[in-house]
Parts: structure tokens; C-alpha cells; sequence
């Protein structure tokens, strides 16, 4: 990378750790972004690759054979990683959504089942499903529905997500659905509505399990995208992640750590579309010279770099207010706003740099584009970070 880095007050672990990313995205991720891009396929090697140097475990504890990263080595991670593929970030990142909720609301039994597997071997590969065709923005919507039958100690699940990563890959799935009366452990158990929203450990083989198409996208072609159906799909009471009432704070606290995931691989396409900016500015020659000699060339590439270094400090500020035990939902929420934007600003001015060259899939900067736009819509859009910021203003 080319890139000046800012903000690196790193302990030596976690240096050490975005180090060995970097390279690893560099030698085997970054090669096979355009093919992957093109052919709409995951590279499974890469995420094997990924589970032998540990990644996949990144947020199991240690006593579960994971890595117990800290915020900002799950950040740098993940930064370093989206750098080489985003589509690749975001399969990781799921999969560690699914991985905190299991160490986080898990039983005993559960942990030990899962997490040493799915750190080691990365397999089976989790999924986070919250989204519905109706209840995106506001999940408190939702529709799926899980009815405890009493008689068999099982839930019953029914209903539809939407926008599912991992969906085909996917071998267990953490599923959020409301709980349709019958027998819970609290009083208040046969409440409907937001009240009664808890989450569900669900493995893909269960019958009743259904995997719709995979989603045609702008950008993240690499990454499996689906639809996934609970036509009565059965699952032992035990299964149960959390209480009902208590899934979707559950999915939004899962959801404010997951945020600072997304914003530091919005930062990691930023990096990369400058970096390509900058070689390209250097070798491309117009008017006997070099572009990255014309004033306003320059001034471009000094903005996409201030982009980049504000993106990655507020990163490491809501890491910093997380590792403090701080309260850093406000933190998390200006981290994705900002590093979003910033991924979409300097994608932008990289393609513009190249020129016509840039609007054709031979310069990575046309992927990096496509890709970043959904930096601003998944784990919670612009629009509801907006809402979290100014909550924050108003001391709400
Ligand atoms: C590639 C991809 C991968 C994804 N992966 C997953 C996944 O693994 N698991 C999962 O559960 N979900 C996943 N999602 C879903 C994603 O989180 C949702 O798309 C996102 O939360 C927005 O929901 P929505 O699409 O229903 O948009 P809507 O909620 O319908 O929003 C439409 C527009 O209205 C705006 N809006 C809505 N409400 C408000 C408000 N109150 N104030 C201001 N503006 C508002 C939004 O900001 C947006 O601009 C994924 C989505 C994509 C595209």
C-alpha cells in the first residue's frame, strides 16, 4: 500500500495481526477478487486460507480455540482483509456475527458444540438472520414466527428472512423470529409483538430449512446473498438463545460491534481505491507528463487521503470507547457514517482518476466502486446511523 497511514498507535499483537493480513490479502486474496467478482463465486480457498491462520475464530474466546480479538484487532483485521476483497470481509464478519452470538448467548453445551469448529475450521460457515422482506430498517417488524410445542420441548419456526450473507455457504444460521405464544420461562413469555422477539441457533440441515436464489447484485457479486424459508422448521426448546423479549437488544448489541467491523472494511476499500489512484496517477501520462503531477490531480488524491485517515481514526475511537467498556454505540454509528461515506467518495474520485480506464473491469477501481456502495445499506443504513448520532446530540 502506498496509502500514508495515520492513527497506528497499535499494541504490537495487534500490529502483528494486520500485518499478517495485509499480506495474506495481498498474496491470496486480492488475485482472485476479479474472477470471484466476475463468476459470482466465493473463493472457498481463501476462507480456508482465512480459518488456517485463525481468522475465523476471530471473535470465539480462547478457551473455545478462537483468536479472543480485542475491538481494534478486529478492526485492523478487518481493514486489511477488505482491502483484498470485500465480498470475502463480509462473509467473515457474518460469520463472526454468528460466532459472537453463540459464545455471547449460548449455553455451555452449545459453545463447546459449535465454536471450536467454526473457529478452527471455519466450517460450518454462520449466518446472521434478522432482515425480512417487510422489516429491514425497523427489525421490530418482523413476521417469522417460532411456537413452542410443549409437547415435544421444540419451537416451530415459520416465516421469511431476506438478504441472508452466507446463505449458500451457510451451515448454521442464528435466526431472530417472535415467540407465538405457549409455554417460555418468563411471565410475560405469551406477550406478542416486539416483546416477545428472541434468537434461535438453527443448523441449515434442519428440515423445513429453505435456501431461495441467490440475489443478482451491484456490487459483492462474490459474496452469496439469499432469501431463507422456515416452513415449520422444528428445533429442540434448548436452542433457544435468549429469552423472549430480549433477542432484539440482543441483535442490536451484536449489531453495534458488528458496525465497527463494517466501517473498518469501508475504510480497507477506501485504502485500496487510493492506492490504485496513486499508481495510476504516477504511470499515467497526459499532456507530456505525469497526471499525478497536474495541481488538481493532487488535490484530489490529498482529500481521498484525509477521507481515508478521518474514516480509520473514528474507527479507532469507537474501538477505544468499546475496550473502555464505554457506552460506544454513538462511537460506532459515526465510525460506519463517515467510513461508508468515505468509501464512496474516494471509490468515485479513483475511477475518475483513471479516466475511461476506470469505467472497465480491467482496473480494480470499477469493483472497488460497485463494492462500496453497500458499506452504506447492510448492518444498518446511513440513514438509521444518522438517527443514533443524533440521539447521541440530544443526549437521548
Ligand atoms: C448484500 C447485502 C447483504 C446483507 N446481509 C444481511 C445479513 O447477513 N443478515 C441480515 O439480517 N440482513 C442483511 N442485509 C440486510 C440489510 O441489513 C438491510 O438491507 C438494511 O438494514 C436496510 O433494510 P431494507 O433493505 O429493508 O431497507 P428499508 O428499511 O426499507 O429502507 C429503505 C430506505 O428508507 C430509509 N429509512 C427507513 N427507515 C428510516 C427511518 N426511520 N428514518 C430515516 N430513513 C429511513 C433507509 O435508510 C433506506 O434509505 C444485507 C443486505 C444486503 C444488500
Amino acid at each position: 500500500m502506498t496509502g500514508a497511514r495515520v492513527g497506528s498507535a497499535l499494541t504490537d499483537e495487534q500490529a502483528a495481526v494486520r500485518d499478517l493480513v495485509r499480506e495474506f490479502a495481498a498474496e491470496e486474496v486480492r488475485p482472485t477478487a476479479a474472477v470471484a467478482d466476475e463468476t459470482e463465486t466465493f473463493p472457498e480457498d481463501v476462507w480456508d486460507g482465512l480459518a488456517e491462520l485463525g481468522l475465523t475464530g476471530l471473535t470465539v474466546p480462547e478457551e473455545y480455540s478462537g483468536f479472543g480479538a480485542d475491538e481494534t484487532t478486529y478492526a485492523v483485521a478487518n481493514e486489511a482483509l477488505a482491502h483484498g476483497s470485500l465480498a470475502v470481509a463480509t462473509a467473515l464478519s457474518v460469520h463472526c456475527l454468528a460466532t459472537s452470538c453463540i459464545a455471547e448467548f449460548g449455553t455451555e453445551s452449545q459453545r463447546e458444540a459449535w465454536l471450536p469448529e467454526m473457529a478452527e475450521t471455519g466450517r460450518p460457515v454462520g449466518m446472521f438472520c434478522l432482515s425480512e422482506p417487510h422489516a429491514g430498517s425497523n427489525p421490530a417488524e418482523m413476521s417469522t414466527t417460532a411456537t413452542y410445542d410443549a409437547e415435544a420441548d421444540e419451537y416451530v419456526l415459520n416465516g421469511e428472512k431476506q438478504w441472508i450473507t452466507n446463505g449458500q455457504r451457510g451451515g448454521v444460521a442464528i435466526v431472530f423470529a417472535k415467540v407465538d405464544g405457549g409455554e417460555t420461562d418468563r411471565d410475560d413469555a405469551h406477550a406478542t409483538g416486539d416483546d416477545a422477539i428472541t434468537q434461535f441457533l438453527v443448523p441449515a440441515d434442519t428440515a423445513g430449512f429453505e435456501v431461495g436464489k441467490k440475489e443478482e447484485k451491484l456490487g459483492l457479486r462474490a459474496s452469496d446473498t439469499t432469501g431463507i424459508t422456515f416452513d415449520d422448521c422444528r428445533i429442540p426448546a434448548e436452542n433457544r438463545l435468549t429469552e423472549p423479549g430480549r433477542g432484539l437488544s440482543a441483535a442490536f448489541r451484536t449489531l453495534t460491534e458488528g458496525r465497527i467491523g463494517i466501517a473498518a472494511q469501508a475504510v480497507g476499500v477506501a485504502q485500496a481505491a487510493l492506492d490504485e489512484a496513486t499508481s495510476y496517477a504516477e504511470e499515467r501520462e497526459q499532456f507530456d507528463r505525469p497526471i499525478g503531477d497536474i495541481q488538481t490531480i493532487r488535490h484530489k488524491l490529498a482529500e481521498m487521503s484525509t477521507d481515508v485517515s478521518a474514516a480509520r481514526l473514528l474507527v479507532r475511537e469507537a474501538c477505544r470507547q468499546a475496550e473502555a467498556g464505554e457506552d460506544y454505540r454513538v462511537a460506532a454509528s459515526k465510525a460506519k457514517y463517515r467510513a461508508s461515506e468515505a468509501a464512496m467518495s474516494v471509490t468515485n474520485e479513483a475511477v475518475q482518476i483513471h479516466g475511461g480506464y476506470g469505467y472497465t473491469t480491467e482496473f480494480d477501481v470499477e469493483r472497488l466502486y460497485r463494492d462500496a456502495k453497500i458499506t452504506e445499506i447492510y448492518e444498518g443504513t446511513t440513514e438509521v446511523q444518522k438517527t443514533i448520532i443524533a440521539r447521541g446530540v440530544f443526549g437521548e
